[in-house]
């Protein structure tokens, strides 16, 4: 089993549309949407759902009233200012404590200190992963409630159960949308990947972001592609950027032009080169064969 992980230093770059036409070029692949804070190719995919799981990624504290002696000990402790102090709410009691449960990170320490024994530290429901059916193989996908953190955990979550699925059917590709950035989620996405295809735009913030996203790569010891979307709305970066990707030791896979026929595809929910056979979908293909040979050779 091989395992592709298609990643960007921003969000926005393509990246989902990039890894939506592989998974219809592939024909039969695990599908795994590792980029859980803005899950977005089950829009391309149109996955039906199989299982579905709660994904409990940390403890949250919560204060029990009953018990708490208005001490204040919780809110002195707490680095996230995450305990907030209300109102009366009885003529013997003037103010209570309360955790405020987005700003709660769960590091447990007011939980710890509580003279009283008044807060209960739960495990806390992040969110649902699913495993579903598509028309390109099975997918793992997952949907993280709102302002939820813990994403990174999700994402290694999602990974194995999709490397579980591709052992278990023996399918021969593993495709991951992974998260973008070079934080803890994307590296999450990437640790003991086989390859991952860098998605890059010819923008100076895609030159900075590539050199970043590369550096994460050679830090992790994983070989890495670029493919520059969008080439031709800036030519003299994109040569830039192809300098720069062979400097950094890293292969260059090909590029995409410029097409408005992405934006339709995504509105007709389907993958671009099923939606199109122009110039695009050539470019993808051929950034495809690319990723693949390098992929076998990995
Ligand atoms: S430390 Fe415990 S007893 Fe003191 S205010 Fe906080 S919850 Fe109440
Ligand atoms: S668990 Fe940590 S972050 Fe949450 S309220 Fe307690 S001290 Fe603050």
């Amino acid at each position: 089993m091989k395992e592709l992980v298609i990643i960007s230093g921003k969000g926005g770059t393509g990246k989902t549309s990039i890894t939506g036409a592989f998974a219809a070029l592939a024909g039969n692949s695990v599908l795994a949407d590792c980029d859980v804070d803005a899950a977005d190719l089950h829009l391309l995919l149109k996955p039906r759902i199989i299982q579905k799981h709660d994904f409990y990624g940390g403890s949250r504290a919560l204060i029990r009233n009953e018990l708490c002696t208005d001490c204040g000990k919780c809110r002195e402790v707490c680095r996230f200012d995450a305990i907030e102090i209300r109102g009366p709410v009885s003529p013997h009691r003037q103010k209570t404590y309360q955790v405020d449960p987005v700003a709660c990170e769960g590091c447990g320490l007011c939980a710890y200190f509580c003279p009283a024994q008044a807060i209960q530290f739960d495990p806390a429901l992040n969110g649902e992963w699913y495993i579903s059916g598509t028309n390109y193989g099975p997918m793992v996908h997952a949907q993280l409630g709102m302002a939820e953190g813990n994403s990174g955990k999700l994402v290694s979550l999602i990974r194995q159960e999709a490397k579980k699925i591709a052992e278990e059917e023996k399918i021969e590709n593993l495709l991951i949308d992974g998260s973008p950035g070079i934080g803890c989620p994307v590296i999450a996405s990437i640790t003991g990947a086989d390859q991952v295809l860098i998605i890059t735009e010819p923008t100076l913030s895609g030159l900075h972001d590539l050199q970043r996203v590369a550096e994460l790569t050679r830090h992790f010891h994983i070989p890495a592609m670029v493919g520059i979307n969008k080439w031709d709305i800036n030519e003299e970066l994109t040569g830039e950027i192809t300098r720069q990707a062979e400097e950094l030791g890293l292969t260059m896979a090909g590029k995409i032009r410029y097409s408005r026929a992405v934006t339709e595809a995504q509105v007709k929910q389907m993958p671009i080169v099923e939606y199109t056979n122009d110039g695009i979908s050539q470019d993808i293909r051929e950034l495809w064969q690319v990723v693949m040979g390098e992929l076998n050779k990995s």
